[in-house]
């Protein structure tokens, strides 16, 4: 973790920006909930935990900057809420989301499996890509094994 702070705040610098403890509080809890999706708010509770005195503001621009440096990527699951997802390192295109329409479970694709439809969008519509957002809805495993024992059990 630290080796990771250490890059996003080389990140910062490079950018003119320095990481003060607030940006560096802000952080730290992105890398503690990296599986998370968080909203400014969910973030903001977070970081009140340890740091009392930041307010929501600071955190909401610290998310701000971070988005426009791309070490997050802002998304939205359709429910008007925008959260902040931490960008895999190295990563050309963002990853891939499965947001379950029974329990709401978010699930993470990091490979691109793209390469394909790229290919074909690039050469058809003369667009060269910079990156893509795509979310599947539909029903998650743990949903299917839940529903799968509940058949199981009405049938005993
Ligand atoms: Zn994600
Ligand atoms: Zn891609
Ligand atoms: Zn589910």
């Amino acid at each position: 973790m630290e080796s990771r702070i250490d890059r996003i705040k080389k990140q910062l610098h490079s950018a003119s920006y320095k990481l003060t403890p607030q940006r560096e509080a802000t952080v730290r809890v992105l890398l503690e909930h990296e599986e998370d999706h968080l909203s400014a708010e969910d973030v903001y509770l977070l970081v009140k935990e340890k740091s009392p005195e930041i307010g929501l503001a600071t955190v909401y621009r610290t998310l701000e900057l971070l988005t426009e440096l791309k070490v997050v990527d802002k998304i939205n699951f359709g429910d008007g809420v925008s959260r902040y997802d931490l960008r895999q390192e190295g990563a050309a295109h963002f990853h891939h989301h499965l947001v379950c329409i029974e329990c709401g479970a978010v699930d993470e694709i990091q490979d691109d499996l793209l390469g394909d439809v790229e290919k074909i969008v690039e050469r058809d519509w003369n667009f060269k890509i910079k990156d893509h957002r795509l979310t599947f809805h539909g029903i998650c495993w743990r949903c299917h094994k839940k529903s799968d024992e509940k058949t199981e059990n009405d049938k005993q």
